[in-house]
């Protein structure tokens, strides 16, 4: 795979949705990828960039951002309150607020930095115990305590169950995200980013699909 195969994918999947050309972001996952990788997604044009951890993307982008202009960066990964200031001074879109008091440790920083990373809430729509995420029956409510909060929630996030069919998963997210007026749904990542655009997404976040398989694992 490579990038321009996955760009041709998406707009044909745009396409058979009958969604306008563009409608889907492509976030490109460069966690744990060797920096001659993703540098080469960058020389082919790409700009919007995801990262799991916040530690890993304070060693790898401030110096692409130097060399490249226009890099968007998205965390996807579970995000602790303490790291929540230095995620807010590296990423422009945070995928994964689920809770209350990281909620509100964001509106403190974004009140005392003038500036808020646009957020996604992630749902655990498969309800893992191990898995981050609100629960399906919290999400209006969560949404609700943001909004009070002044946060710029955008949209809804959810990974699904692996071993299970995700379709019902993302139209699941895509019902919640329309109950609560949310645009954005971040949803679909290399195995399954067709069927997400057909349920809606707006966002995939696809990394193997376009670097190859990561060559040491994320947690
Ligand atoms: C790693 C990761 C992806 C990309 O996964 P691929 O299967 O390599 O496309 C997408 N979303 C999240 C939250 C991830 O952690």
């Amino acid at each position: 795979m490579s990038l321009p195969e996955i760009l041709t994918r998406i707009t044909a999947a745009d396409k058979n949705a009958g969604r306008p050309e563009g409608t889907t972001k492509l976030i490109a996952v460069s966690k744990v990828q060797p920096n001659e990788r993703v540098e080469a997604v960058l020389k082919e044009g790409h700009r919007v960039f995801g990262e799991n951890r916040v530690q890993e993307a304070a060693q790898k982008w401030p110096t692409f951002r130097d060399s490249y202009d226009g890099v968007e960066l998205h965390l996807l990964g579970p995000l602790q309150t303490n790291k929540a200031r230095q995620a807010m001074e590296l990423f422009d879109c945070i995928h994964t607020l689920d809770r209350s008091k990281l909620a509100k440790r964001i509106a403190t920083l974004a009140s005392e930095l003038g500036h808020c990373p646009s957020l996604f809430i992630q749902v655990n729509t498969g309800n893992e115990p191990q898995k981050a995420g609100v629960s399906v029956e919290d999400t209006d409510a969560f949404v609700a305590e943001c909004r009070a909060l002044g946060l710029p929630v955008i949209g809804l996030m959810c990974i699904p169950p692996a071993d299970e069919d995700p379709t019902p998963h993302f139209a699941q997210l895509r019902a919640l995200a329309a109950q609560n007026n949310l645009a954005e749904l971040s949803m679909g990542m290399s195995g399954d980013f067709e069927c997400a655009i057909a349920q809606g997404a707006t966002c995939v976040r696809v990394g193997s699909a376009i670097f190859g398989e990561r060559v040491a694992p994320t947690a």
